[in-house]
């Protein structure tokens, strides 16, 4: 286990040992942001006939005919295969398959009806006017989405109308989050003396579900180890990811090191130079990730953004981290060496103001920031109207 990294080597740690899902055929109703796994093709010519795009009246164009008797009607829907002898024109309505023999649709507004014919100025319209080719959306056999796209709502529309109800695609891992520290109550219930309000599993789960992330598991465990390995062990069973918040230091009532270790969970790190998170801790089993985040809440949301969100992104096969900007420091800034301090702050157009507040219990000040502003390790002075990089709440 290597300790006390640096904030690029545990991004690295963590993009080499996370593995994408495996993937899963599923129902496109429950596919919606999901990752397609397959190249898909489609069964069908979409339109699957010749379809008229307009509400008028259906024959074979003549350049020389501008005079239709009319017959019939074809509505969408009509599963009747119509044939049109010529000189003949059918009444047609939009989506309605065009009869055997004719080959244009003329709009009705440009129509006039004289004595059952119909009839038309020759300029406004040419052969093949307002008639969708079989095919023309999509050709039996051709390639419909490849293997890698997300299934945003255009892509499941665009499946659907070829007929393709289910795919194989990646799923979002099942988490389990593991809140440890005995001094926690839930929200909702009275705070006694000494105790703490548990912000970090509502947290967590809030960021899981911004990530369409639906099987999510919270699990208390106090500060009791044989009660934290056992819960533990049975969320290795049941998760891709695991989520842990609390008890990663070297205190009395820190067990969570000691509960990778009886999990026979792989330790790849622990701890971070970096303000705040330092303590963090991360590990794989089989597939498996697990993440000892440290307890205190604005540690804890920026660990999520900064380490987790890479994570999940390798897992589920699309990029979900955070997106990196510039943006000019507006006052000036110094800190001392070491560490890379993640501050929350402010971007507005393209200047950053860094927020007040910023010790590792505090919400407050995550509550009104909008970006994460880095201060690189070794750095110590920035001066005001100097670039610095941001990294957007998502
Ligand atoms: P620990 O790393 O367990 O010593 O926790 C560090 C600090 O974070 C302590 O002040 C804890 O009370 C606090 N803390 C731990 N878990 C939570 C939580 N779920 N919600 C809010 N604060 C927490
Ligand atoms: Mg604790």
């Amino acid at each position: 286990m290597e300790k006390m990294i640096t904030v690029r080597r545990a991004l690295e740690m963590i993009r080499s040992n996370v593995r994408p899902l495996s993937p899963e055929k599923k129902i496109l109703a429950e596919a919606t942001g999901l990752v397609l796994a397959e190249d898909l093709r489609s069964d069908y010519d979409i339109p699957a006939f010749p379809q008229s795009s307009m509400d008028g009246y259906a024959f074979a164009f003549n350049e020389s005919s501008h005079s239709y008797q009319l017959e019939g009607e074809v509505a969408a829907g009509d599963a009747r295969s119509i044939s049109l002898a010529e000189g003949m024109a059918s009444r047609i309505f939009t989506g309605a398959a065009v009869p055997n023999g004719a080959d244009t649709v003329l709009p009705q507004e440009k129509a006039r009806l004289v004595d059952g014919r119909l009839e038309f100025d020759a300029s406004i319209i040419k052969a093949g006017d307002n008639v969708r080719r079989p095919g023309s959306e999509i050709a039996k056999g051709s390639l419909a989405l490849t293997s890698g796209s997300v299934l945003n709502p255009p892509r499941i529309g665009f499946l659907s109308g070829m007929g393709i109800a289910s795919a194989l695609v990646i799923p979002t891992p099942r988490v389990s989050i593991i809140v440890t520290g005995n001094e926690l109550q839930k929200a909702g219930d009275p705070l006694g003396y000494g105790q703490v309000y548990d912000s970090n599993s509502p947290m967590l789960k809030a960021c899981l579900e911004q990530l369409g992330i639906r099987d999510i598991h919270i699990y208390f465990s106090g500060d009791v180890p044989e009660r934290l390995n056992e819960l533990l062990a049975n969320a290795l069973s049941a998760s891709d990811l695991v989520l842990m918040t609390g008890g990663v230091s070297v205190g009395d009532y820190d067990f969570t090191l000691g509960a990778f270790a009886a999990s026979g969970i792989h330790s790849h790190f622990h701890k971070i130079k970096q303000k705040p998170g330092k303590p963090m801790l991360f590990g794989t089993s089989g597939h498996r990730a697990v993440f000892g985040l440290p307890g205190n809440p604005a540690s804890v949301l920026t660990c999520f953004y900064e380490y987790v969100l890479p994570a999940i992104s390798i897992m589920t096969g699309k990029a979900q981290e955070m997106i990196v900007r510039e943006a000019t420091l507006e006052h000036a800034h110094r800190k001392p060496a070491g560490l890379t301090h993640f501050l929350k702050a402010k971007v507005a157009g393209d200047s950053v103001t860094l927020k007040g507040g910023q010790e590792s219990y505090k919400l407050s000040s995550f509550a009104e920031a909008n970006c994460i502003a880095v201060f690189p390790e070794e750095a110590t002075e920035f001066a005001a109207g100097q670039r610095i990089e941001v990294h957007i709440i998502p």
